[in-house]
């Protein structure tokens, strides 16, 4: 546990920030699973393109229980240690894919990462100006869930705009 390094901590309730980022840790990894399970089931037109999309999502969301999981650690908090606590914890919740066409797969990541912005934007919010190392942690992340939701949703227009051209060159 950081001794100096938490004292440096202004105004804010550091169990409060663990809880906090607890929650986010077990979006972390469910986001993780979605992705990976995702890239997996994935059917349909362009699915490489979505594949190789997810496969780096899932990368970056692994990173990401990382760097919160040690800032965790630096607070003096313990990150969730069993599974079965990421679904009591998490803000976002985890998007079973029942369908797995593209489009579908794509409409519920885009789902996950609108709720991960908020959730690192509060984040953000709480820590600016009083917490000054996991409000760094919290603004690298969300910059990185900021791309995950526009290159998902750019991805998402090419192939429903394909779809479109395919069903007007057909009738
Ligand atoms: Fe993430
Ligand atoms: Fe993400
Ligand atoms: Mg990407």
């Amino acid at each position: 546990m950081a001794r100096r390094g938490n004292s440096i901590i202004k105004d804010l309730d550091i169990t409060d920030i663990i809880t906090k980022l607890n929650k986010a840790y077990a979006d972390e990894w469910l986001a993780y699973y979605q992705y990976f399970i995702e890239s997996k089931v994935v059917k349909g037109i362009m699915k490489d393109a979505a594949i190789a999309e997810l496969d780096q999502h899932a990368a970056d969301e692994l990173r990401h229980a990382n760097l919160v999981a040690d800032r965790i650690l630096q607070l003096g908090g313990t990150p969730l240690l069993n599974p079965k606590d990421w679904f009591t914890h998490t803000n976002c919740g985890y998007e079973e894919p029942k369908n797995f066409d593209v489009v579908s797969i794509l409409e519920d990541s885009i789902k996950g990462e609108q709720c991960a912005i908020s959730v690192y934007s509060e984040l953000a919010d709480l820590t600016r100006d009083k917490d000054i190392v996991t409000y760094d942690i919290v603004s690298q992340i969300l910059a990185d869930e900021v791309e995950h939701e526009e290159d998902l949703q750019a991805l998402y227009d090419d192939i429903t705009e394909f779809i479109t051209d395919i069903k007007r060159n057909i009738n």
